[in-house]
């Protein structure tokens, strides 16, 4: 295979040519990106506007897709202390809290026999994780700066411009600055067409309790779900709650809870526009009067809040400009909560090292950005509609189309095992959960490493793809 001599599937490949690489922002993306690639072999720092102390109690799902990235560098043990299993998916009614229907791990496995998944769904606890990820990449010698935000660059000189004058030179800049992106501003447009515009676009409030297992007993009711390790989504019409029990930590067993609904109001304070810890809930118009009254109670519970004003944008029509990538959130930004998000990033991550483990010169970064893209923008592009397509799907107003949704969902629940139609239902869960960043990238370059490597740069086409009735775009 041309160029991929030193390449082999568990991205433990370096390059002989080391690059500098600035990761601008330190949340979970930043992370995972400066992790891969300083296992790559490039010489990697990360700027982070905030003091990078914060530390959050609330759970974070990893599905199959982000297990698997985690488990191919080597750090299954460490993983195994901080996580326990995520069983399946419950849907409740929000107002009377009746069971709708089950879905998810159990449902997808049995669908999936003939599919290898590779990996399982885990709970981490989102402080455990960002700890476990920090010291690794502390461990292989990426620097950190902190209390240092950038306010601009130039794509072309690999310049940033960080408050207090200061500039700093790159080979790369790889933004991963979160939703509310800075650098997002030299990648302009939309990469999908007006029509199929993801109708989840916009702000969305993302509320995160963390509650204490002990707390929770004191309560009959609540009691019986603090230690549920299937994840219980309350499904109404603005407002979507959903809880499952977290790995122990600091403050002991802990609950979560994660409140999603579209902010109402127009500007949104600074402070709120990156995950934090949040001490008024008054700005964020919570109205839980339509809700099942446990919820109100877990609220009240609550030993720790966190939580930001989340903005969705469509991709940008590039991910790279220059020597600067985008990805993450500052790329796809799809509101947490779920399983979409932070799998994405972490499958950005893999790929980027994987890729840039197999440069050999400065000069190819260019083509290399755009192998990144070509991979990458298909997927991200999907998962947004995928996202719009799951809200629309839990938020439907009462109706024959919500009945037929529960009706569905229940039939899925009381079949208990796997037909056709199941997985015409669960298809998308397939393409999101099998995904494999390693695999992808080794297809793709297969294809077109030897362009890459050599100095006749490819040519982009963006192709349309009707399939089942959803629009696909893929660049070729
Ligand atoms: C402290 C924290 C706690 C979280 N807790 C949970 C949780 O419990 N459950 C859950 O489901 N999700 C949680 N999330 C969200 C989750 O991590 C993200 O949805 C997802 O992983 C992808 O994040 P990201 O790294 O792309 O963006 P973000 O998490 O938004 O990270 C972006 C980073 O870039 C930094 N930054 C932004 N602009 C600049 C700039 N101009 N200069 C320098 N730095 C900049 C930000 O301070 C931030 O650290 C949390 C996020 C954070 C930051």
């Amino acid at each position: 295979m041309s160029g991929m001599s030193h390449y082999t599937s568990s991205n433990c490949s370096t390059t002989y040519n080391p690059m500098k690489v600035v990761v601008v922002g330190a949340g979970l993306t930043g992370l995972a990106s400066a992790y891969a690639l300083r296992k790559a072999g490039h010489v990697v720092h990360v700027v982070e506007k905030s003091n990078g102390t914060a530390r959050s109690s609330g759970g974070l799902r990893s599905p199959p897709n982000m297990t698997a990235v985690l488990k191919r560098w080597g750090i299954s043990d460490r993983i195994a202390n901080v996580t326990i299993s995520l069983g399946n998916t419950k849907f409740l009614d929000s107002l009377t809290s009746n069971l709708i229907g089950v879905a998810g791990p159990e449902a997808i496995r049995q669908i999936c026999k003939d599919i290898d998944m590779q990996s399982e769904w885990l709970l981490f606890r989102h402080g455990a994780l960002y700890d476990m990820l920090y010291e690794l990449t502390l461990q292989e010698g990426v620097t950190f700066r902190f209390n240092s935000k950038v306010y601009g660059a130039n794509p072309e000189t690999g310049t940033l411009f960080l408050e207090g004058e200061e500039q700093l030179s790159t080979d790369l800049i790889v933004g991963a600055d979160g939703c509310n992106s800075t650098l997002r501003q030299y990648l302009e447009g939309q990469s999908l067409p007006e029509n199929v515009t993801p109708k989840t676009l916009g702000k969305t409030v993302v509320l995160c309790f963390v509650l204490s297992v002990d707390d929770m007993e004191n309560d009959a009711e609540l009691s019986t779900i603090s230690e549920d390790t299937e994840w219980t989504i309350w499904i109404g019409e603005d407002l979507i709650h959903c809880g499952h029990y977290s790995h122990p930590g600091p403050i002991g067993k802990t609950y979560t809870l994660i409140l999603n609904y579209p902010f109402k109001g127009t500007d949104v304070l600074e402070k709120h526009q990156h995950w934090g810890p949040i001490d008024d809930l008054s700005y964020f118009g919570l109205d839980l009067t339509n809700v099942e009254p446990r919820v109100q109670r877990l609220v009240n519970l609550a030993k720790q809040t966190w939580g930001q004003i989340h903005d969705s944008k469509q991709c940008p029509s590039s991910l790279t400009e220059g020597k600067l990538v985008l990805i993450g959130e500052a790329a796809h930004a799809i509101a947490p909560g779920g399983y979409l998000s932070t799998s994405m990033s972490f499958e950005d991550a893999s790929i980027l090292g994987t890729l840039f483990s197999m440069i050999e010169n400065k000069s190819q970064i260019p083509r290399f950005l755009t192998a990144y893209e070509e991979i990458r923008q298909p997927r991200a592009n999907w998962a947004q509609m995928r996202d719009a397509h799951i809200q629309a799907m839990l938020r439907l107003p009462p109706g024959p189309i919500r009945d037929a949704r529960n009706a569905q969902f229940s039939s899925s629940l009381s079949k208990g095992q796997a037909d056709e139609e199941m997985a015409r239902i669960y298809e998308g869960d397939i393409k999101m959960y099998t995904y494999d960043p390693v695999v992808e990238t080794e297809a793709w370059w297969n294809q077109y490493g030897s362009m890459v490597l050599s100095p006749t740069s490819r040519k982009k086409s963006v192709v349309e793809i009707n399939v089942a009735g959803r629009t696909e775009i893929h660049t070729h």
